[in-house]
């Protein structure tokens, strides 16, 4: 039985129309903005959006905003997450390895650096910063394919020996497209052949006004090899934050985003997760786009075991009933029913699709040899 219009249902949560009737479409369900849906489509909307939803009656709902919608006193500042792009051999990976070692809890002992697939790095004033260890284009295209925004601010490296190459004019393409604000990192400036002035220079001809130029893009000269500039170009990331005014309300249900997933022979399902709002807890019942888990254990990227983890706060889950796929949102909930309830609709939709999805080619396939 129908008990909600789709306007209700949004004015409850407070999004707009067109959000709800995309989601609905995304499950599969037609609707518009009059029309009326029934509580079970209400309720996967719902949940879909973050929100808690009660069945008050057989004839009535309540949507809980109270205690989901983080209100502006609940929000505490948060480290940036980071993701480090640009041309192939211009430095990502050795820049990442750099500044890996600037973290002071790095020295201390049993501070060995695991390679989870993000790590935060604790400057001497106290400030952090978390980055995605994962370079490259395809990881970040992929996440964002899949609708989750992980990163702050993107660090665009390029050499000052090599210039603007067809990678870096790429990466400044997924930085745009994803509204993603950059840094640059004018790397190998150790090099005799450097030339960081002529990468300022070039960088105007897409777009890229640094600073020195007149522009708002901070533009770093860096060695990854010989360290040099590392505490610069963090300030710099830092700053960025500033103005973003990163914020997250530690204190709800965690929510967060898969970086990546694997199975592990000893220790089963395996996933490291950013958390973005709210704070993981061991035991905590979860799901992570097809799949849920109860947290056994969280592990930080320096190996150690974690009775919690905040926002901006990367952790490899441990209880996971299977391992989800990098990008896929994972989300608190209340309880195990709930879990498996969520999964269970999400894997019999995705099946759905790829049924749809066969049943299209198929179809095409048929036509064209008509
Ligand atoms: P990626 O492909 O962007 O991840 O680049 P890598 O980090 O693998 O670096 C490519 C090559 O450049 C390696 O041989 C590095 O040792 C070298 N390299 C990286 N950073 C620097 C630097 O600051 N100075 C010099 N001279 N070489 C560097
Ligand atoms: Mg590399």
């Amino acid at each position: 039985p129908e008990i909600i219009t789709v306007q209700e249902l949004a004015n409850r949560m407070a999004e707009r129309g067109a959000d709800v009737i995309k989601q609905l479409m995304r499950l599969g369900v037609m609707a518009t903005i009059n029309q009326s849906i029934d509580a079970d489509t209400a309720e996967l909307v719902v949940q879909e959006f973050g929100h808690r939803f009660k069945r008050v009656s057989d004839s009535d709902v309540e949507i809980g905003l109270e205690g989901e919608v983080d209100h502006d006193d609940h929000l505490e500042p948060r480290a940036p997450v980071v993701t480090v792009m640009g041309h192939v051999d211009h430095g990502k990976t050795s820049l990442l390895d750099a500044l890996r070692s600037t973290d002071v809890a790095a020295g201390e002992a049993g501070g060995i650096t695991q390679h989870i697939g993000a790590y935060q790095v604790k400057l001497s004033t106290g400030q952090k910063i978390t980055f995605l260890d994962t370079p490259g284009h395809e990881a970040f295209t992929a996440m964002r394919a899949r609708g989750a925004k992980a990163t702050d601010i993107v660090v665009l490296v390029v050499a000052a020996d090599d210039g603007i190459m067809p990678q870096t004019i790429e990466a400044i393409r997924h930085a745009r497209a994803a509204n993603v604000p950059m840094v640059v990192a004018i790397n190998k400036i150790d090099k005799p052949d450097a030339n960081p002035n002529k990468v300022r220079q070039a960088l105007l001809q897409h777009e890229v006004i640094v600073e020195e130029l007149g522009g708002e893009v901070q533009a770093i000269e860096v060695s990854a090899k010989s360290r040099v500039g590392l505490d610069k170009l963090e300030e710099a990331i830092l700053l960025q934050a500033e103005i973003l005014e990163l914020r997250a309300n530690p204190d709800r249900d965690a929510a967060g985003v898969v970086i990546e997933a694997k199975l592990d022979r000893g220790r089963g399902p395996v996933a490291t997760v950013l958390v973005q709002k709210g704070t993981l807890k061991i035991g905590d019942i979860f799901v992570a786009g097809g799949e849920w888990g109860k947290v056994r254990a969280l592990i930080d990227d320096h190996g150690k075991q974690r009775p919690s983890a905040g926002p901006s706060e990367p952790v490899e889950v441990l209880g996971l009933t299977g391992a989800p796929a990098a990008g896929d949102e994972f989300q608190v909930v209340e309880s195990e029913v709930r879990a498996r309830e969520v999964t269970a609709f999400r894997q019999r939709r995705t099946k759905e699709q790829r049924g749809v999805t066969v049943a299209r080619a198929s179809l095409e396939q048929m036509f064209s040899k008509i």
